[in-house]
């Protein structure tokens, strides 16, 4: 039996090699990392982890070590779905969401580990394994970037392999960022695929006015346009200028994705395992997205997301994050370079371990 007997927890608070900037969240000097070990009584040990923008880690790693720990210790670790049920049921009346969801998903994510490590298979095969691989683009918090930076930066997205890449807007006028959309679509030419990210920063009037005029330039989707709970205004934005609409980093249950597709008619839903309930809560939206007919993309996470979309038989677009957080695990995300796609890895588990060497200096109390 792998029942849980033991539960620790961990913060690392990490500098950013340079401050990056969104049109909605501002300046990011630092990302944030909370990660659990599961062990279990027959020897297990699961890993598990989510991140932040800088804001929320401690509060995120109290909650597993006080209020998730007790509800998982005793408990059998396979029991994956149930725990996760337990968990929400836990902490729903004081924390539904927010950084319940966080805390929630770092311990389904060890959760799953053990599963996968169990099972002796990857992650992406446990999964469905309908492939090892996934189309993936070079996404950046690049909206203070001058226009050569921003140049520079997606051009060597391309020279590592990608085939898509996507930039920030919410410049002070349409005008300018009109001006980046029209540089970098020259930069990258007709066929790379190409999109662009509001960060939540408009008025559904600004989104349509901007969704007109850049529909010129081949943009597969305009993502967060709007405040993400505004189901309807995403509609009202797809309907009025048929730019496609992605959007779901910053919803935190399964079900605000279902008010989003069926409400806001979105076409690209783009949970983010570290924040929406863990792998399992990931596959609820993968799940709801394929009966809706749509593909399920990604947003940051890419170490790990990579397994999960590449299982998925409605894979859409894994996100490679602008948060350097390749440069504490041991295996950086891979890119197959004769077709643009992120390769899974092949080890049993999440496949994703962390230098703890590297890690050390940015631990810090909880
Ligand atoms: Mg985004």
């Amino acid at each position: 039996m792998a029942i849980i007997k033991k539960i620790t927890t961990e913060y690392y608070r990490i500098p950013l090699p340079e401050i990056m900037e969104d049109a909605k969240h501002g300046l990011h000097t630092h990302f944030e990392v909370p990660i659990v070990k599961i062990l279990t009584e027959d020897g297990q040990i699961g890993l598990g982890y989510t991140y932040t923008g800088g804001f929320g880690g401690a509060a995120i790693s109290k909650l597993i070590e006080i209020e998730l720990t007790n509800v998982l210790l005793g408990q059998e670790a396979d029991n994956v779905e149930t725990l996760w049920e337990k968990m929400q049921t836990g902490i729903h009346y004081v924390g539904h969401g927010g950084l319940a969801s966080f805390a929630i998903s770092a311990c389904d994510i060890a959760l799953w580990d053990i599963r996968s490590k169990k099972a002796g298979i990857p992650l992406y095969q446990l999964l469905g394994g309908a492939s090892n691989k996934v189309r993936t683009y070079g996404g950046a918090i690049d909206l203070s970037f001058p226009i050569e930076k921003l140049l520079d930066h997606h051009r060597k997205y391309l020279d590592k392999g990608l085939r898509a890449v996507k930039i920030k807007l919410g410049q002070k006028t349409l005008k300018e960022d009109l001006k980046r959309i029209e540089a970098v679509r020259k930069m990258i030419g007709p066929d790379i695929t190409f999109m662009v990210d509001a960060n939540m920063s408009w008025t559904v009037e600004t989104a349509v006015r901007a969704a007109r005029e850049m529909l010129k330039y081949d943009i597969l989707f305009l993502e967060e346009p709007i405040d993400p709970n505004n189901y309807e205004g995403h509609a009202r934005i797809a309907d009025l200028t048929g730019m496609a609409i992605a959007a779901g980093e910053n919803l935190r249950t399964p079900i605000e994705f279902e008010h989003l597709i069926r409400y806001g008619k979105i076409a690209f839903p783009q949970p983010d395992a570290s924040n929406i309930g863990g792998i399992t809560g990931f596959i609820k939206v993968a799940h709801l997205a394929q009966i809706n007919g749509l593909c399920v993309s990604a947003h940051g996470m890419q170490e790990l997301h990579v397994s999960l979309l590449a299982a998925l038989p409605n894979a859409g677009l894994l996100e490679m994050h602008s948060f350097p957080i390749d440069e504490y695990t041991m295996r950086p995300l891979v890119i197959d370079k004769t077709d643009g796609m992120a390769v899974a890895p092949e080890v049993p588990g999440i496949g994703v371990s962390f230098n703890w060497d590297k890690l050390a200096p940015f631990k810090m109390k909880i």
